[in-house]
């Protein structure tokens, strides 16, 4: 297949939904926004052995390379609209292709994304990169921003994390299957949860690169206040339990990536959805604290992946 026909074949046909007046195939796409909402955008990169393991299947590359992207949205508020993909590879693998886009055509047609566009390029041997653009749509000045967070504010996780953290280790020990391993290979946007936040929390992030860090970044955006979290209240599942060392399933949970959960702020007169858990409070003090049950400080050795750092 040429480079014609592989967008013919794989991305052609299924480039149509709500909105879209012109798919993949032109020039451009052209889109219809609802009228009445507002555009929300967002752009991710991933490279092989950096973001996902080498030998991580073509159907769990297609997921991922969506799933950060919805996750941004969810973090938003927003209801995914439309994306665009832009795959760099040094040779056309057919097979490698399909699976790609079993992958991520799953996650587009359960979450309602269209892809209208993209672009397929050769480029030099080296690891494969691959970027997505995802566009979503928000009621106008509903978007929930990391800034709202103010003191007195409770905070809560969309979920359990560190299971994803667990299931990358696994994955380094050489594990293929199992919970943990299905939590890392195949995140699960929050974007049912992040609608529904909307209009309720003060402040959201999604959780790519930790807890810590994460919960670091809506702090510096919310005016500098801080926060105290309280190890106790860290949610625990199976996937927790399994792994026997305490310090690694604490540093899994505070400072593991991957996991994708919502982290948000909710003022005080607000009941959080069913399925999140409270694990602290904003203070006006700035810094973040991390109490064990007895009241004493943790400290957490690594905070989070940072890619420069
Ligand atoms: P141009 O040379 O004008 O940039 P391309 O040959 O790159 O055109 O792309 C032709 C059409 O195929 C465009 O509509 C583009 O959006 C679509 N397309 C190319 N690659 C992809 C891809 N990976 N996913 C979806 N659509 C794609
Ligand atoms: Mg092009």
């Amino acid at each position: 297949m040429d480079e014609f026909q592989l967008i013919e074949h794989f991305f052609r046909q299924r480039g149509k939904g709500p909105g879209v007046l012109v798919g993949p195939g032109d020039d451009a796409a052209v889109l219809l926004p609802t009228p009445g909402q507002q555009l929300v955008m967002t752009l991710d990169t991933l490279v092989a052995g950096r973001h996902f393991p080498d030998d991580f299947s073509p159907f769990d590359i297609g997921w991922r390379s969506l799933a950060v992207n919805l996750s941004d949205l969810a973090a938003m508020g927003a209801q995914p609209r439309w994306c665009l993909l832009s795959l760099c590879m040094p040779s056309v693998d057919e097979a490698w292709l399909q699976g790609f886009c079993e992958g991520f055509y799953a996650l587009a047609e359960q979450s309602g994304i269209v892809l209208v566009g993209g672009d397929t390029v050769r480029g030099p041997r080296g690891p494969l990169q691959i970027s997505v653009q995802a566009t979503g749509e928000v009621a106008a000045g509903r978007a929930m921003l990391r800034s709202g967070a103010r003191p007195g504010d409770r905070i809560f996780i969309g979920g359990v994390p560190g299971e994803a953290a667990l299931g990358l280790r696994a994955w380094q020990a050489g594990v293929r299957d199992g919970d943990a391993v299905q939590r890392f290979a195949r995140p699960q946007p929050q974007l049912a949860l992040g609608r529904k936040l909307c209009g309720m929390a003060s402040a959201c992030i999604d959780v790519s690169d930790g807890l810590l860090a994460d919960l670091q970044h809506l702090l510096d955006e919310s005016g500098g206040c801080g926060a105290s979290l309280a190890l106790a209240r860290l949610p625990q599942s199976a996937i927790i339990r399994a792994e026997a060392d305490a310090q690694v399933r604490q540093q899994a949970q505070l400072a593991g990536g991957d996991d994708y959960l919502l982290l948000f702020t909710l003022p005080p007169m607000f009941n959080p959805p069913t399925g999140c858990h409270e694990i602290g409070r904003i203070s006006a003090d700035p810094g973040l604290r991390v109490q064990a049950a007895d009241g004493t400080l943790v400290d957490v050795a690594e905070r989070g992946w940072n890619h420069f750092a």
